[in-house]
């Protein structure tokens, strides 16, 4: 009996054909037989195992703990399977692989030494056609790819290994026979974990061992032993608990995911962190030692650092040292490994390290290797040079869509999917850990569990409903890979020429592959999904076609973060509360923010404005001395909230991006001072500024606004003012998510109003307290409705996606144009209206910020050297 869909199309051969069968392998072979689907497994080994099955090298072993990495769906592990120490050995993890199927049956669905060749789609009989090297010809209703993100060895790039008579080994197909270096010369090509793990087993039998070395890895001691007493007796108490931690951990494995910034606590205390890390000896730990480690390149820096420090600790010859230490690459962008010993082998009489980058491997001779300047000679040659890693096992099969489209092809420019799991063009194909999900960059198996779950509830959805074929829209999928890629940008990832990246494989495409927001973040996106009616996947057959499209996350991802932790304090609203209370925690929330870049020099003051002193704090950029641009800054806060220095983070970001003076002047606020107070004293301050240019080191006649919110619309207000009034002259204005209209009905007050900082509930209190009803038309509160808004300074306007006040935004930058007024139009994808603000928060933000920054430095290039005359 089978659960799929029936249909009056020729009944295909089984249900489903699975390719591979490692961890993933096996686990779908245990949910679908059990679910009674009729299956066929091809694997192209002639046993079990995966990863475990090939990588038999000396000291092979697991780099998350041994009882973090298996499978959850078996509880019994505690009466029948017990790990021998906390990082287990390969034979030991592929004797547990074969444990589990054999204690669940799962052997006689194997068909072993078969390699799929290929695999299309038949679009009238909706099914795949898969074919392997055995010849077997086999129709299924789906094609579920369980063939590893690391499963196939990268094809060495070393000229002349045909001509070596010795030796020669890959750590990625090891010999099932032991191999024996006793008194042998021995070469090990690379250093990521492979070698780490196998260069200091090797050492122990080799005579000679010379490893040579393209790029030095960041390794950490795996202290590895006994598993912890106290660990397995917590785990032990719960293990359910235990194994639902892990999986709404960042990374599969239990652990609160750091929130500290790195330089928000002492050097000392940093150190004796980094320490722990050190003597903790777990991966995922040691890159979770603070919250910006992946992010920020100072706080990365001085991590790196402190590896640095310890390997010029540990190895004794200060040039082997100096090879070692990782130099160009941010750590933890590549994998960082877990080791024992490896550091400590480079002391050895008979090890020694070539580093590659200054003498460069010419070729393999008969009898060895040559570098540009030596000669070697070896008895074998071991390399440990990695994988066409996450697509390659993917890509090597022929996969046909619809249309006869191939998956390579569709893929030449990087991996395009819907959640890692699924491809628009290829129904009924299912990735596991595919490319843009967490896959290696989590325990994966628990990654690998929630997809095969994942594509099991899937199945049972369909036959439930009625359907037979499922397919992500371009749409979700399109989303999707964007959300991969705003992912990666906001951390340091794509600064290595890592695999993650594709960049080990000469000609791959530089694409950061895996899903890096975690594990967590990704199960909700899939439950999401489901959730929402399988969103941005059509699903067809007898019973007709549905499609609930879209994208499941179109916010940044570290806005999204910020707004659920917002979220998750339960704060009360502003709008809620009298306004000096609102204002007093409208500046606590400003208390605890990152500080923004330093700057030269920051000076309080006050200016005049239409009735008293105005205060202002001036931010001078930390450059040269010398007279600068200046730009008066209007502050957010709804006309009610805020002040000169409660915008303080993004001035000193201004300051520093645009290389001027910033002047935040201060204006008067309602209820207690209504419209147009805050106009005429905005209008006052640029009149005082450009007035008093030289006497604040400004360069007189290079004078521009810029301002947030309330503060945007200030600036638009001024611009038109000091046009009407003939002066002062303003020579460009920046306006972030500014306040144009009074006009509530657009779109985005109702797509917007609620749920992304800003509410339409909070403008409209805003509103309120600011500016009588009968006034909202007035170009002084709306520079919208003003008639004619031509000749106005160049503009930079920035609205965000998921802001109320987005609409009016864009109509002004609209109705700039219309009057000929050169405007920049930034829609800043993702954002809400604070969130390009949150400098140090939301790195997503920066680039903005950078746009601006360049606008304005135009503004003021244009006004220095103006356009030859024709
Ligand atoms: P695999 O185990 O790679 O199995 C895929 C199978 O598919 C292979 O057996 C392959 O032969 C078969 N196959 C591929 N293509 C075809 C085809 N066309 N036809 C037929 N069969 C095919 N991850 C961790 O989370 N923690 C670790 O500690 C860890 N250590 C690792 C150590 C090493 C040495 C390596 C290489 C990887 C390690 N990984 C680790 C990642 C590891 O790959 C996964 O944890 C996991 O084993 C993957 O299981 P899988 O079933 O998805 O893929
Ligand atoms: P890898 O991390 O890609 O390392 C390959 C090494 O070979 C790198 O040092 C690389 O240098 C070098 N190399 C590649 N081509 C070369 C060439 N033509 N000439 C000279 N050097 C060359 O591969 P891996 O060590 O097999 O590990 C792959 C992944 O598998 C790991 O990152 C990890 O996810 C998993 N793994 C885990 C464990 C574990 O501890 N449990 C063990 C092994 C593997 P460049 O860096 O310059 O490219």
């Amino acid at each position: 009996m089978t659960e799929t869909a029936r249909t009056d199309r020729p009944e295909p051969d089984v249900d489903v054909v699975v390719v591979g069968a490692g961890i993933a392998g096996l686990y779908l072979v245990y949910r679908l037989s059990r679910a009674g689907y009729r299956l066929r497994v091809f694997e192209a080994a002639d046993d079990l195992g995966g990863t475990w099955y090939w990588n038999r090298y000396p000291g092979a072993r697991v780099d998350v703990p041994s009882f973090d990495y298996m499978y959850s769906f078996d509880p019994d592990w505690q009466r029948d399977w017990q790990w021998s120490e906390k990082y287990a050995r390969q034979p030991e993890i592929l004797r547990y692989l074969n444990y589990v199927a054999d204690k669940h049956d799962l052997r006689r669905h194997l068909t072993f030494s078969t390699r799929v060749r290929q695999a299309g789609w038949d679009d009238d009989a909706s099914l795949w056609r898969v074919r392997t090297d055995r010849g077997d010809d086999v129709t299924a209703r789906f094609v579920v790819m369980a063939t590893g993100c690391l499963s196939v060895p990268k094809q060495t790039e070393i000229d002349g290994l045909e001509r070596f008579t010795g030796e020669v080994y890959f750590t990625s197909r090891w010999p099932h026979d032991p191999v024996d270096f006793t008194g042998k010369r021995v070469a090990v090509i690379g250093t990521g974990s492979s070698g780490v793990q196998s260069i200091p087993v090797i050492a122990q039998e080799a005579r000679q061992l010379v490893v040579f070395q393209r790029t030095p890895t960041f390794s950490i001691p795996a202290h590895n032993g006994q598993l912890s007493p106290e660990r397995l007796a917590q785990f032990a108490a719960n293990e359910a608990d235990y194994r639902s931690a892990a999986r709404m951990s960042p990374g599969g494995i239990p652990m609160e995911r750091s929130i500290t910034p790195t330089f928000s606590v002492t050097e000392t205390e940093r150190e004796q962190r980094y320490e722990r890390a050190w003597e903790i000896g777990e991966l995922f730990e040691a890159i979770n030692v603070y919250a910006d480690v992946m992010s920020n390149p100072a706080a990365n820096h001085e991590f790196a650092e402190f590896f640095r420090n310890k390997i010029r600790a540990i190895v004794d010859d200060p040039q082997t040292a100096t090879d070692l230490c990782p130099t160009d690459y941010p750590v933890a962008t590549k994998r960082p490994c877990l080791d024992t010993n490896y550091y400590a082998t480079y002391n050895l009489p008979h090890v020694r390290l070539v580093n590659i980058r200054k003498h460069p491997i010419r070729q393999v001779t008969e009898t060895g290797i040559d570098t540009a300047d030596e000669s070697f000679t070896f008895d074998a040659i071991v390399f440990a040079t990695g994988f066409d890693a996450v697509t390659g096992a993917i890509t090597a099969v022929d996969i046909r869509g619809r249309n006869g489209l191939a998956l390579k092809d569709k893929w030449a420019n990087g991996p395009q999917t819907y959640l890692g799991l699924t491809t628009a063009g290829f129904p009924n194909l299912f990735l596991i850990t595919g490319p843009g999900s967490p896959s290696v960059l989590s325990n994966m198996a628990v990654s690998i569990e929630q997809h095969v779950d994942w594509v099991l509830d899937c199945l049972g959805h369909l036959c439930a409903r009625g359907f037979a074929v499922i397919e992500p829209t371009e749409t979700a999928e399109t989303g999707w890979t964007q959300h991969v890629n705003d992912c990666a940008d906001i951390t340091l990832f794509p600064a290595a020429n890592s695999w993650y990246m594709g960049a080990n494989v000469p000609g791959k495409p530089r694409v950061f592959l895996p899903y890096c927001a975690g594990v967590d973040f990704y199960r909700a996106s899939c439950d999401e999904v489901v959730a929402h009616d399988y969103l941005g996947f059509t699903l067809s057959g007898p019973g007709g076609t549905e499609c609930n499209d879209g994208v499941v996350r179109r916010l940044q991802p570290d806005v999204e973060m910020v707004l659920n932790r917002m979220a998750a304090m339960n704060l009360p609203t502003m709008e809620s509360m009298p306004v000096e209370d609102a204002r007093a925690f409208y500046n606590q929330m400003s208390a605890v923010r990152p500080p923004g870049p330093d700057v030269g020099e920051i000076v309080d003051g006050t200016l005049p404005g239409t009735s008293g002193d105005l205060a202002y704090r001036l931010y001078r950029p930390p450059t040269t001395p010398g007279p600068r641009p200046i730009i008066v800054y209007f502050h957010g806060g709804g006309w009610v909230v805020g002040d000169a220095i409660s915008d303080d983070p993004l001035c000193r970001d201004l300051c520093v991006r645009s290389d001027a003076i910033v002047i935040s002047a201060d204006y008067r606020h309602a209820p207690e001072h209504r419209f147009p107070a805050a106009v005429d004293d905005a209008m006052a301050a640029v009149r005082w500024v450009a007035d008093n240019a030289e006497a604040l080191d400004g360069i007189p006649g290079l004078l521009a606004v810029c301002g947030w919110n309330a503060g945007g619309g200030l600036a638009a207000v001024v611009c038109r003012l000091a046009r009407d009034m003939g002066g002062p002259n303003i020579i460009g204005q920046a306006l972030l998510t500014p306040s144009t209209d009074g006009d509530m009905a657009r779109a985005s007050f109702t797509d917007n109003a609620d749920g992304y900082g800003l509410t339409t509930a909070l403008v409209r209190w805003l509103y309120d307290h600011y500016i009588d009803i009968a006034d909202r038309r007035d170009p002084r509160f709306a520079p919208l409705q003003a008639t004619d808004l031509s000749g106005l300074p160049p503009a930079i306007v920035v609205t965000a996606e998921f802001d109320p006040v987005r609409d009016d935004g864009d109509a002004y930058a609209i109705a700039l144009e219309a009057a000929g007024v050169p405007t920049e139009h930034v829609r800043a994808r993702g954002h809400t209206h604070k969130s390009v603000t949150m400098v140090d928060v939301a790195i997503s933000g920066a680039p903005v910020r950078a746009r601006i920054a360049k606008a304005l430095r135009q503004f003021f290039a244009a006004t220095r050297t103006p356009e030859p005359a024709a």
